[in-house]
């Protein structure tokens, strides 16, 4: 009988990009894909963390580079150095993005913060997936782009009208790409985590903590609570071959929530 592996590495070998990879999502998924035998660059703004991050991954597996994604040099640069220190690019997490300052109705809607807000959440990634791509025809890579959208984006009940448009593009854009991209073998997925404690937010910890147990009472999988591992890990199924035959799928990670609270991120 063969021997089985319990430590089979999903992703030996392969380049990724994680943008946002300096905090939160981002950061859980650069330690589980070097910990898969990846090598990572991590796309950042905050220099610091991201180096941070980076140094505690160590450097055989991972480097950190200053990426604004709102500003489409900064994307074309990151798939540059990727491409001169790897020789190639495998993966694109998609993963950066912000919420606004405010929480906001249709009715009070700041213009102003939804530009600055789709610049990054939808614009951003838009510039992500289309340099990731033109890399993998470029150099004939069956690779694979994973985005970040939110259960807010399919469910839409969310006082966020901003973030929940931005994501919902998101999604329209992981459909289009998709079918645009599956001729080259490229897949292109996202993943939709419901509530989960990072950076994102700009509420109290006391709020934070009020938001996770109502998500937790709306969730089927009671007394859980949703970590950015567990939604690092459906994103390494997504990267991986074990996924070869998925493609155009947004994962939900949401416990089976059956419906979102008023107020949510
Ligand atoms: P986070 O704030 O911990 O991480 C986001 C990272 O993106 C940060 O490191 C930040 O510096 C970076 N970033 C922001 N603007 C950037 C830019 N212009 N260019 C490059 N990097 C930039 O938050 P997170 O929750 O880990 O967010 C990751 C993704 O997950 C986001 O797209 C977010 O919308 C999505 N998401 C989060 C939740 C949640 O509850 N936390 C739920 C659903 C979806």
């Amino acid at each position: 009988m063969a021997e089985v592996s319990t430590h089979a590495l999903k992703l030996s070998g392969k380049i990724s990009i994680i943008t946002g990879g300096a905090s939160g999502i981002g950061e859980a998924t650069a330690r589980l894909f070097a910990s898969n035998g990846a090598f990572v660059v991590i796309a950042d703004i905050q220099d610091e963390l991201g180096q941070k991050v980076s140094n505690s991954i160590g450097p055989q597996h991972c480097t950190y580079f200053h990426c604004d994604i709102s500003c489409e040099d900064d994307v074309i640069s990151l798939i540059n150095f990727t491409i001169e220190k790897y020789a190639r690019l495998d993966i694109m997490f998609s993963n950066a993005g912000i919420v606004s300052t405010c929480k906001q109705t249709v009715l009070d809607l700041d213009l102003t913060q939804f530009d600055k807000l789709f610049a990054i959440n939808t614009r951003g990634t838009a510039a992500c997936v289309k340099h990731a791509a033109r890399a993998m025809v470029n150099q004939r890579v069956k690779g694979s782009i994973i985005c970040t959208t939110s259960v807010a984006a399919s469910k839409g009940a969310s006082m966020r009208t901003d973030y929940v448009m931005s994501k919902h593009a998101v999604l329209g854009l992981v459909r289009s790409a998709s079918n645009q991209l599956g001729v080259y073998g490229i897949r292109v997925n996202c993943v939709s985590p419901s509530a989960v404690v990072t950076g994102l937010s700009n509420r109290s910890p006391e709020e934070i903590e009020k938001t996770m147990k109502v998500y937790e009472g709306l969730s089927s999988l009671k007394g859980v609570r949703l970590s950015v591992e567990d939604v690092a890990e459906a994103v390494v199924f997504l990267a991986s071959d074990s996924s070869k035959f998925v493609t155009r799928h947004e994962l939900v990670v949401d416990g089976g929530l059956t419906k979102l609270p008023d107020e949510d991120d």
